[in-house]
């Protein structure tokens, strides 16, 4: 069982000040690496078949969103609650003034889970902490979100093509919803 200090959730974020021009600087160079990454993959998509090649491509960069009822299936998985689930491998993605998402932390933003992601931070890059390298699987794959399931990179050719905002959260409601778990 963790602790109290664990189970509290970190809701500030102070890098509203940041520039456009920094943020546009990273997003650009970020998407140039995933586009490079993508062309090296041995994907679905690559190998022109239908079936996932588990190349982990996907997995890269921008992890997986999840919706309010995939958290506690998740969270029962890992034997989590579902606070501890969000303080120990999640982040709430503010993306903009409607949208929000609670998406899956990155490898090496353990410094940062359980908080808003800071905008420059969305360009981390690293793979999902729930890719396993060794295997090339997700670790949470019985329970691995909606967008997981959904995402057949073999459908399309950027990851702009997938409208993402249908599993982004209402303002205000994926900082409510962690408040009271
Ligand atoms: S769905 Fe993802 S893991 Fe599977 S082949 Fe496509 S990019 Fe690779
Ligand atoms: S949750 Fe699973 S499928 Fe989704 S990004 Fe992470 S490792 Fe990939």
């Amino acid at each position: 069982m963790a602790n109290n200090k664990n189970l509290a959730i970190n809701l500030t974020t102070n890098d509203d000040h940041l520039d456009c021009f920094a943020a546009e600087r990273c997003y650009q160079a970020f998407m140039k690496w995933l586009e490079e990454n993508r062309a090296k993959s041995l994907s679905a998509a690559n190998l022109r078949l239908k079936v996932c090649q588990q190349c982990g491509h996907c997995c890269m960069g921008i992890p997986c969103t999840v919706k309010p009822d995939e958290i506690k299936p998740i969270a029962s998985y890992l034997g989590l609650e579902c606070r501890e689930l969000f303080n120990k491998y999640m982040v709430i993605d503010k993306y903009d003034d409607t949208n929000e998402f609670i998406r899956i932390a990155k490898e090496g933003q353990s410094d940062i889970v359980g908080s808003i992601l800071p905008r420059l931070r969305r360009f981390d890059r690293g793979y999902c902490v729930f890719f396993n390298k060794n295997t090339r699987l997700c670790n949470i794959y019985p329970v691995r979100p909606a967008e997981a399931k959904d995402w057949n990179c073999w459908e399309r050719q950027s990851p702009d093509e997938y409208n993402h905002s249908v599993f982004a959260w209402n303002k205000g409601q994926a900082i409510r919803f962690m408040e009271h778990k």
